[in-house]
């Protein structure tokens, strides 16, 4: 597989200018490949010279450059030769390609509710070869006139505003320049939604199987697409500027989402088909409004090279909760971001892999690829905010206009960007990018005080940069103590030194819990104090801001994964705070933080079952105070179902008796509660065979291979890995379903052969699955929930080994060092 590099893509972008691509797909030749036709024109700046063209198709047909053939015989399979260029050139390449079943390239996936095939685009980070030859990189930028044969039944949509133009054939209208990477065409029986707001089209799209959930949530994917375009409009006075929106619900999508411009395509998963929670419907917000910002930071201001790609993303993952906040009804969406989205980058940076926001060399795309995490998303939005911070609202504002402004329709680099801040901030940002941007790693900070007489006699404000990656980082933060649900104590203070007197709070009243950071504006490990953490069991549900608890839970469990905090003592934080949260989406965070990491990786195994009982009974009682058929009640029941023992309940909601309300026939519902039987081997395959055959759904048979793979005997263990790994052509979501299920058994004895097979079989699957999903079934099949030094020995035997793709080396070093920190609390706690 080639991979392109840095410097042969300055090379090609200094030689040459694509001036448009006609680009002609052909879906309707059957369920296995389609036709595609290029035509590119561009410019060279230099006559007779040589550059290539990039096309990986199962078959090459006929390339032709200024009309004469070229001589294919020596076709590498990825790279087209294209010498003695004239000063304007046109390349025409006629090809027959593969869909994928992988996700990346041109999808098809069948669903398996009506056995009707749907086809999608998506072409990141560079697999637009896959489906039409282009000069691959971010950087050539070009307008696209694109057509498409369909069966008569199917729509068409893509990057322009597409017209039937006869039975089965579509034409889009001519796109803006675009790079390569935001080329889609989703085709299929999809079911859609239309609207207008404010001169715009809007068009919502779904598998027709979903029509229902769809149309029953549109209007509010709507609104929010809506609050989103006026706020953007207003913000950054600029017009969105690609046509029509369209907003594409996909199957097996390996991401959240998309942004490709005019339509973007979504996990359709964000339909949900049964009952909804507020956690969920946030989730699916932040999305829509995340994708909208990148109209304007990415997709009318591309980065020249991926290795700002960091750029787009934390811009938009800022944008995002902005928006909901300020104009949405997720006004406390800023508490979702520190619990699903800081502790996600918090474990990246604790990881060898970690490494700067910005300045990443970025040698070719796959490595860009690989830096490609939490921390170009929840880092760079802390970053961005401190940045906000330091210059001003204003500023920032005005310096992302001129930004935009600036560089449309074209590419830019994080120097750009900082130049246009420092114009509007007429300030010197150079020392606080290096500390911020560019160098890797997050500082602790701690404050301590003494007391006397209950009134404060002295407080320190500690700042620790981690020894690896020394930086003196300005920290805009607050203080904030609570006393019984009272806030004694609040000061908003930089700390720019590793330790500095916070004189401001000698004489007030102490409180029982200092909270360092308690708004969640930087980016830092929060130390509690010995005092604040012996009280926090007590006192935190009385904390009466929502934000200040999530900042306390957050420094709980990275205290946890730091070996500094017992995991027990997390666990009683969870049975005095957890049933009386208010916010939504700290109950949902800290619930799957605990039952998918704490309990099964920081819990000993002999003491798992009582710490699920400690959360079952936690969310029997939210369930028991929560109004019936709320969104609050419906989680508690999703909690429930998952970590109980009690298999008579369990069995009775299987068979639809005494379902808590709103939950009768939910399937989703159900399945959680069958996956828990199932995993406690109370019921047996053919119960499981008999809950699919009730429920003969994409989303159904994802569940039930799950299922079927997490039950504890040894012989489901083989049928699931065998599955995982053998060849049965599976979907990128089937793998992960595997994977997913198959780590479970009380009995770890039936585990441990695969150990050793994970390192030999899960490589293996590079020659047939894609690096994007690779990299996702790697770290789903990884043996995390055995915590045994042999497993850490395996991960460094492998790693020693030259035969790892990039995105599997990258899963086990990620896995292994989650693994090293389970290890570490085990030598600790016990
Ligand atoms: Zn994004």
């Amino acid at each position: 597989m080639t991979n392109l590099t840095r410097l042969e893509a300055e090379a090609r972008s200094a030689l040459i200018d694509v001036i448009g691509y006609r680009v002609a797909l052909d879906l309707d030749q059957g369920v296995a490949t389609f036709e595609s036709s290029s035509t590119v024109r561009f410019t060279c700046a230099e006559a007779g010279a040589s550059t290539f063209l990039d096309v990986k198709p199962q078959r090459l047909q006929r390339v032709t450059l200024n009309g004469v053939a070229i001589d294919l015989t020596g076709f590498d399979g990825e790279r087209v030769e294209l010498s003695a260029l004239a000063l304007e050139n046109e390349v025409v390449v006629t090809a027959t390609m593969s869909y994928s079943n992988d996700g990346q390239g041109l999808h098809r996936a069948v669903d398996s509710a009506d056995e009707r095939h749907y086809v999608y685009g998506h072409t990141f980070l560079d697999a637009a070869p896959r489906v039409f030859a282009c000069f691959d990189q971010p950087d050539l930028k070009a307008p696209y006139d694109v057509s498409v044969i369909a069966p008569p039944e199917w729509i068409v949509l893509g990057n322009g505003a597409a017209t039937r133009t006869g039975v089965g054939s579509w034409a889009l209208a001519t796109t803006k320049p675009l790079a390569t990477y935001f080329f889609t065409v989703c085709a299929g029986p999809y079911v859609s939604v239309t609207a207008v707001h404010d001169g715009i089209p809007l068009g919502i799209h779904a598998r027709a199987s979903l029509r229902e959930p769809l149309e029953r949530q549109a209007e509010q994917m709507l609104k929010i697409t809506a609050q989103s375009f006026d706020y953007y409009h207003s913000l950054f006075g600029i017009r969105y500027p690609f046509g029509e929106y369209h907003q594409v619900y996909v199957p097996e999508f390996n991401a959240g989402a998309m942004e490709n411009p005019g339509c973007v395509t979504l996990r359709d998963q964000y339909v949900f088909r049964g009952a909804m929670t507020h956690d969920e419907v946030l989730t699916r917000s932040s999305t829509i409004s995340h994708e909208m910002a990148h109209m304007w930071f990415g997709d009318l201001v591309t980065m020249k090279w991926w290795d700002d790609l960091w750029l787009n993303e934390s811009f938009a993952e800022y944008m995002s909760y902005r928006t909901l906040c300020e104009a949405t009804e997720f006004t406390d969406a800023w508490v979702d971001s520190s619990m699903a989205r800081k502790p996600w980058g918090y474990a990246a940076e604790r990881m060898p892999s970690t490494h700067p926001v910005a300045g990443s060399p970025a040698p070719d795309a796959q490595s860009a690829l690989q830096n490609f995490d939490g921390i170009s998303y929840a880092k760079g939005a802390a970053t961005l905010r401190q940045l906000i911070a330091h210059i001003g609202d204003p500023a920032f504002i005005s310096g992302v206009a001129d930004y935009l402004r600036s560089h449309a329709y074209r590419n830019a680099a994080l120097v750009d960007f900082l130049a246009a801040m420092e114009r509007a901030s007429g300030k010197d940002l150079q020392g606080w990018a290096d500390a911020w941007l560019r160098t890797a790693g997050l500082d602790a900070i701690s404050v301590e005080t003494a007391t006397e007489h209950h009134l404060i006699r002295s407080a320190t404000v500690r700042r620790t940069p981690p020894r690896a990656h020394p930086a003196d980082r300005p920290h805009n933060i607050d203080v904030a103590g609570f006393s019984r649900g009272t806030e004694v104590f609040r000061l908003v203070t930089t700390v720019d030194q590793d330790e500095a007197v916070l004189s401001e709070l000698v004489g007030k009243p102490s409180a029982r819990m200092v909270i360092p950071n308690a708004t969640d504006l930087t980016w830092a490990t929060i130390r509690l104090d010995a005092a604040t953490l012996a009280a926090v069991p007590a006192e935190l549900s009385a904390v009466p801001q929502a934000q200040a608890r999530a900042v306390v839970w957050t420094a709980l469990i990275d205290g946890v994964a730091l070996a500094e905090i017992d995991p027990r003592h997390l666990l009683a934080v969870l049975a005095t705070s957890w049933a009386s949260e208010s916010n939504q989406s700290i109950i949902n965070r800290v619930g799957v933080l605990m039952a998918q990491r704490i309990i099964p990786e920081f819990i000993p195994v002999e003491e798992q079952d009582g710490a699920y009982a400690v959360m079952a009974k936690a969310a029997a009682l939210m369930l028991a105070q929560a109004e019936p058929g709320s969104s609050r009640a419906l989680m508690a029941a999703r909690y429930v179902a998952a970590t109980s023992a009690e298999e008579d309940l369990l069995l009775g909601w299987a068979d639809g008796e005494q379902l808590p309300e709103g939950l009768a026939g939910d399937s989703d519902f159900r399945w959680v509660v069958m996956g828990n039987l199932a995993r406690r081997g109370a019921i047996v395959s053919a119960e499981l065979d008999a809950a699919l055959d009730q429920d003969r759904t994409m989303a159904g048979n994802l569940k039930w291979l799950q299922a079927r793979a997490s039950a504890p005997d040894a012989p489901a263990k083989v049928w699931a890995w065998e599955q995982l790994t053998g060849e049965h052509g599976r979907s990128n979501y089937e793998l992960n379903a595997l994977a997913a299920g198959f780590w479970h058994a009380s009995d770890q004895e039936v585990l441990r052969p695969f150990v050793a097979r994970y390192f030999s079989d899960v490589p293996a699957l590079a020659g047939r699955v894609g690096e994007d999903a690779l990299a996702r079934v790697a770290t789903l099949a990884y043996p995390a929930n055995l915590v045994e030094a042999s497993t850490a020995a395996r991960s460094a035997a492998a790693l020693e080994r030259g035969d790892l793709t990039a995105s599997v080396r990258r899963a086990i070093v990620d896995a292994d060092s989650h693994l090293r920190e389970a290890l570490a609390s085990r030598a600790v706690f016990g």
